[in-house]
Order: C-alpha cells, then sequence, then structure tokens
C-alpha cells in the first residue's frame, strides 16, 4: 500500500488493500492514484483493470455461480451477518477511510458505515424469507406456481458519494439472492471498496462470489463485462448521463438493469409548518456530505408567508457551519470531491446571481488548499435558472417563494428528475395530497432523512428504474420462474 505514511494509522492493516480482488485473489497493481480532497494530495494509488482482468473477473463469477446457488439460504444469510458484524466492529476505522477519500465530514462518514452495515444485516434477514407464489387458474385447469431464482452474474457499479453503502445496497441482496457479483467502485474512492471485500473475505463470502475491479475505462472495461452472455444483470448508481449510455450498451445482450441515477429534491415548507422542524430538517437534507447527495434537497420552495423567517433561520445556521478537512475533529462540512466539482457550483452560483439572485451567506469557493466551497444560501433565484434545474450536488441552498398549493406541486414537478422530494405542513391531510401530486419516487414528511435499508430506494422519471433496499430490493436479482402443473 502507497497510503501516506501520515494516514498509516488509519486502519488495522487488515483492512489496506490496493489491487484488484479476483476469484478470492488480491492481484497487486498500480496506476489511479487516490487524491484527499482535504489537501488535494495523492493518498495511495490502486490498479487499473484492463478488459482481460474483466474478463477474468466473469469467469470467475461464473465458476462461483453453481455452488453459491445452491448453498443454503440460512448459510448466506450467517455470511452476510458475518460482514455487517465485522464491518460495526471496524467501524471507525471504515469511516476515517471514507473521510480521507471521500472528503465527508466524520460524523457523515460514521453515519454511511452504519447505514452501509445495516444493507447486510436486513439482507442476512431477507436472504431466508425469499418466497415464491401459488394460485389456481381462474378456468381451474391447472396450478400456477412461481418460483425466483437467482438472475445471474451481476455487474454493480457505484459512485463516489456513498463509497461503501451504495456498494452494501447491491451486494446484500444480489448474494443474498444467491447471484455472483462483479463490483467496479469509483476510481476517486476505491479504497472503502477494497476494504469492505477485505472484511467479506473475512466474513467467508467463497472466492469468486464478489470480485472488485477498479478501472480509469468504465467505459470499454463495463461494455465488455456486458457484451458476455454470462452476465445477466447490471446494477448502476451515478449518474443520469452515464445511466443512459449503459443502458443503451445493456440492450444490445438485453441485460436486465436496476438504475439509480441522478435528482433535483424539492423541499416544500407550507406556512402552517412547524419553522424550527423545517429548518433541522433542511439542513439535514441540504447538508449531509455537504450537499453531495442524489437526495439532497436541491430547491427549497417556501409559501410566502414563513419565507422570510426561513431564509433567515437558514442563512444563521449555514453560517455557523465548521468547515475543514473530513477527518479533522470538529468539522461539519468537508471539501467537494474534486476542484472539477468546486468549478461547476461556482459556475451556477454566478449565472443564479447574475440572474438577479442574492447570497445571504457563502456565495463564492474558498481559496483554501483542498477543494472547498462554503454553506451558501440563495434567495430571490429566478425559476428558470440553471440551478433550478441541475443538480447542484454541493452546499448551496437555493430558496425561491411560492403563494399556493397548486403552484408549489406544479413547480416542484417541473423537472426531469423524481427521486426525493421533502414536504413540510402541519396538515398530515396537505402532505399526503401533495405528496399524491408530487413525481417522485420517495418523500419526507417533516423529515429531512429517508433512506432506511427496510425501504424501498428508488425514482420516477430520468431517476431511475427499480428500487434498492426493503423487501422488493432482493427481486431485483431474482427471476420469476411460472410452472404450469396440473395434478
Ligand atoms: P458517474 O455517473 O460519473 O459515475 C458513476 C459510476 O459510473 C462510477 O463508478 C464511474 O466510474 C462509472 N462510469 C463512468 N462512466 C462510465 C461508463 N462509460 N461506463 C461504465 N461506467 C462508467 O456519477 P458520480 O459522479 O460518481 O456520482 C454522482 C451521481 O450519482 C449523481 O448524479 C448522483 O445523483 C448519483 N447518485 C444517485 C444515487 C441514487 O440512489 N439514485 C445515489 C448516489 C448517487
Amino acid at each position: 500500500m502507497t497510503i501516506q505514511p501520515k494516514f498509516a494509522g488509519y486502519a488495522e492493516p487488515a483492512l489496506h488493500a490496493q489491487g484488484l480482488y479476483i476469484d478470492g485473489k488480491w492481484q497487486p497493481g498500480s496506476g489511479i492514484p487516490v487524491i484527499d480532497p482535504s489537501t488535494g494530495q495523492v493518498l495511495a494509488e490502486v490498479a487499473d483493470a484492463t478488459i482481460e482482468d474483466a474478463q477474468r473477473a466473469v469467469e470467475a463469477a461464473h465458476r462461483a455461480a453453481p455452488q453459491w446457488r445452491a448453498t443454503a439460504p440460512r448459510k448466506r444469510s450467517e455470511i452476510l451477518r458475518k460482514w455487517f458484524e465485522l464491518m460495526s466492529q471496524h467501524a471507525e476505522e471504515l469511516a476515517i477511510l471514507i473521510s480521507l477519500e471521500n472528503g465527508k465530514a466524520l460524523p457523515d462518514a460514521r453515519g454511511e458505515v452504519a447505514y452501509a452495515a445495516e444493507f447486510f444485516r436486513w439482507y442476512a434477514e431477507e436472504a431466508t424469507r425469499i418466497g415464491g407464489e401459488y394460485r389456481d387458474t381462474p378456468s381451474g385447469a391447472h396450478k400456477i406456481l412461481v418460483e425466483h431464482e437467482p438472475i445471474g452474474i451481476a455487474v454493480l457499479i457505484t459512485p463516489w458519494n456513498f463509497p461503501t453503502a451504495m456498494a452494501t445496497r447491491k451486494i446484500g441482496p444480489a448474494l443474498a439472492a444467491g447471484c455472483t457479483v462483479i463490483l467496479k467502485p469509483a476510481s476517486e474512492t476505491p479504497l472503502s471498496a477494497f476494504a469492505m471485500a477485505r472484511l467479506g473475505e473475512m466474513a467467508g463470502v467463497p472466492p469468486g462470489v464478489l470480485n472488485v475491479l477498479t478501472t480509469r475505462n468504465p467505459g470499454p472495461v463495463v461494455n465488455a463485462m456486458l457484451a458476455d452472455p454470462r452476465v445477466r444483470k447490471l446494477s448502476f448508481t451515478g449518474s443520469t448521463a452515464v445511466g443512459r449510455m449503459l443502458l443503451g450498451e445493456a440492450a444490445k445482450s438485453v441485460v436486465s438493469c436496476s438504475m439509480e441515477l441522478g435528482g433535483n429534491a424539492p423541499f416544500l415548507v407550507f406556512d402552517d409548518a412547524d419553522l424550527s422542524a423545517a429548518l433541522d430538517g433542511a439542513m439535514v437534507a441540504k447538508m449531509r456530505n455537504a450537499g453531495e447527495a442524489c437526495t439532497a434537497a436541491n430547491r427549497f420552495y417556501v409559501q410566502a408567508g414563513i419565507h422570510d423567517a426561513f431564509v433567515e433561520g437558514l442563512t444563521g445556521r449555514m453560517a455557523a457551519l465548521k468547515i475543514g478537512a473530513g477527518y479533522d475533529a470538529g468539522t461539519q462540512c468537508g471539501p467537494m470531491i474534486t476542484q472539477k466539482a468546486v468549478q461547476k457550483i461556482d459556475q451556477l452560483v454566478v449565472d443564479a446571481l447574475e440572474g438577479g439572485a442574492r447570497a445571504t451567506t457563502g456565495g463564492a469557493p474558498l481559496a483554501e488548499e483542498g477543494f472547498f466551497y462554503p454553506p451558501t444560501v440563495l434567495e430571490n433565484v429566478p425559476r428558470n435558472a440553471a440551478i433550478a434545474r441541475e443538480e447542484i450536488f454541493g452546499p448551496v441552498a437555493p430558496v425561491y417563494k411560492f403563494d399556493t398549493e397548486e403552484e408549489a406541486i406544479q413547480l416542484a414537478n417541473d423537472t426531469e428528475y423524481g427521486l426525493a422530494a421533502y414536504v413540510y405542513t402541519r396538515d398530515i391531510t396537505r402532505a399526503m395530497r401533495v405528496g399524491r401530486g408530487l413525481e417522485t419516487g420517495m418523500l419526507g414528511i417533516n423529515r429531512g432523512l429517508m433512506s432506511d435499508p427496510a425501504a424501498p430506494f428508488g425514482g420516477v422519471k430520468q431517476s431511475g428504474l427499480g428500487r434498492e433496499g426493503g423487501v422488493t430490493g432482493i427481486l431485483e436479482f431474482m427471476e420469476a420462474k411460472y410452472y404450469a402443473v396440473e395434478f
């Protein structure tokens, strides 16, 4: 491991890994520098997989498949449960690692590890509850019997913003279902994925059941795997643009796809909302991971009667946040993932300011080592500004004023995305009515956080296809087989 000496103590050596993990073996390599966004310095270097490496990973997953699908659900469950326990035991090292390579503040990183580990616990439980169906045909001629079988080899692609949780949210249900997998983590944050794979090894995941590849050339490497007829599933989390491209690739081999894509979450605050609760929720919905979350509140729509008090309260809370290296004590807002991300946020803010918006706090990048953008609140933002259409993916809260419920729903739906939304009102009837009008996969009612392993996570419109987590998440990795039975 070429990790810098000053970070060498972050974790047990057992969790350090930088090579490809194929067929239960670690293959050393280099070629992809991992940058610490808090300093801009190189943290480590990891292996750069070729198309041949990817083909070997598919081969390994194929060889391991018959035995894994024949492994008793109870046994699969016990391995996942052990993995959950190991992640919980190593939670602090895993959190520091996430913070080092992703930049998020340690409390957010700890939250991610707990959330990530829960997917293994949840799917350890679900592994033993895979059901089927039995019914009479309406004609009475025969019986209908339906079994669920593992779909086959699954390619899992994850983003950098939740480097551990996005991986366990896929690996948990896939392994519980009886599938073997190849994980391709984002090249910005591979160390967390490798550390998690190490723990999987310790938990007893057999060789070939989990393979992990990092690459600088995701297009050709992933396309080669999708073109292999033995690969039957693609589960992708990332941007809508890349998701669309991958759907096109998957179509060539008719590979089943689950897509968790971008978001543009509206956060609606009605006049009758509990202001302090709405502000608490706004801070969580906006500032978890410094705004680098697909569910992050991207547009705050606030009713005229409460608007000014909301802007004032939000400004005070955002201005008070401590900015710093993710892993430094007391940091509440860490750096963005790259300098490019800072530039994109800056462009959106400058465009809004030029259109007539006013920054009540923040509003320009920080001239410091590392990739920092300060918590920012914008008011009087033009409704048609680019910041209202695009994912900000940073600590910027644009606030827009509205008058009526119908207007709020129409504004909230005026986007190609439909992942998450938030509503604050004391009137639960109104909350449910608004919820039915919103084009969204998930809605937080008087809550700024909705993610839960036991709930179906996913979006509508350009935010994706399928759901992860919950009781249905495992079905994304299974095929229904129907038996027509006469007896
Ligand atoms: P990204 O689309 O750039 O990358 C995601 C993954 O795809 C990475 O592993 C990347 O290496 C890989 N990739 C890139 N090009 C590829 C190609 N041509 N072929 C195959 N793989 C390729 O996204 P990102 O910047 O890493 O993550 C941020 C995005 O992810 C945001 O849009 C965010 O909303 C979304 N996201 C969605 C969810 C969700 O659950 N809906 C969760 C987290 C993040």
